[in-house]
């Protein structure tokens, strides 16, 4: 298959060919037409390594409204080094999206200066699920109008311990919104998740 034939737009297609992608791999071909249907939760199984990233990047930075300042999409990852990776990726992905701003938002770097690029507006926040709670603690970031939500590599957040934080940090979003989690493994306490959070979830395996 194509990227343009799975639906994405002239931005995204240009971007993608500035990063020498030729196809679309497994899990973006069977995410990215779901993601950019009709609004739905998605639990994808899927390794790293496999383009997960874009899978769920590109429908997100296609179907935010970058004309808003708000922040409409939040990723939740377990590690510093995955939520910079994937702000990375965002940041490549979104470069002829004019106004997309992507922040990152991690432990062990000033939260000030991450509270600073957020009030310049970003659609997308990228999270450590810590630095989350505490930055919604401290009233310096609103996820209160998010309409996308994923968890990335989930069996990681929940193996480190993440699960009340999460669970916090979901509190802080609206009801109407698509959760998209991604996960490596399905041991029992991401089912639990999915079916906490979830509604009626599309499933893809890869
Ligand atoms: P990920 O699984 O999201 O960590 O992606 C792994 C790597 O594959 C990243 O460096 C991406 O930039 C790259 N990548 C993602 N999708 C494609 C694709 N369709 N073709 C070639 N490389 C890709």
């Amino acid at each position: 298959s194509t990227f343009e034939a799975l639906g994405l737009e002239e931005t995204l297609l240009q971007a993608i060919a500035d990063l020498g992608f030729t196809a679309p791999s497994e899990v973006q071909e069977k995410a990215i037409p779901i993601l950019l249907g009709s609004e739905t939760d998605l639990v994808a199984l899927a390794q790293t390594g496999t383009g997960k990233t874009a899978a769920f990047g590109f429908p997100m930075i296609q179907k935010i409204d970058a004309g808003s300042r708000r922040t409409q999409g939040l990723i939740i990852s377990p590690t510093r080094e995955l939520c910079l990776q994937i702000t990375n990726e965002l940041k490549l992905y979104s470069k002829y999206v004019k106004g997309f701003n992507t922040v990152a938002i991690y432990g062990g770097a000033s939260i000030t200066d991450q509270a600073r690029q957020i009030k310049k507006g970003a659609q997308v926040v990228v999270a450590t699920p810590g630095r989350m709670k505490d930055m919604i603690n401290r009233g310096m970031v609103d996820i209160t109008q998010i309409d996308y939500c994923v968890l990335d590599e989930a069996d990681e957040m929940l193996n480190m311990g993440f699960y009340e934080d999460i669970k916090d940090i979901l509190s802080n979003t609206p009801e109407e919104k698509s959760t998209w989690l991604f996960s490596a493994t399905m041991p029992k306490e991401v089912a639990a998740i999915a079916k906490k959070f979830m509604a009626k979830p599309q499933e893809i395996t890869v």
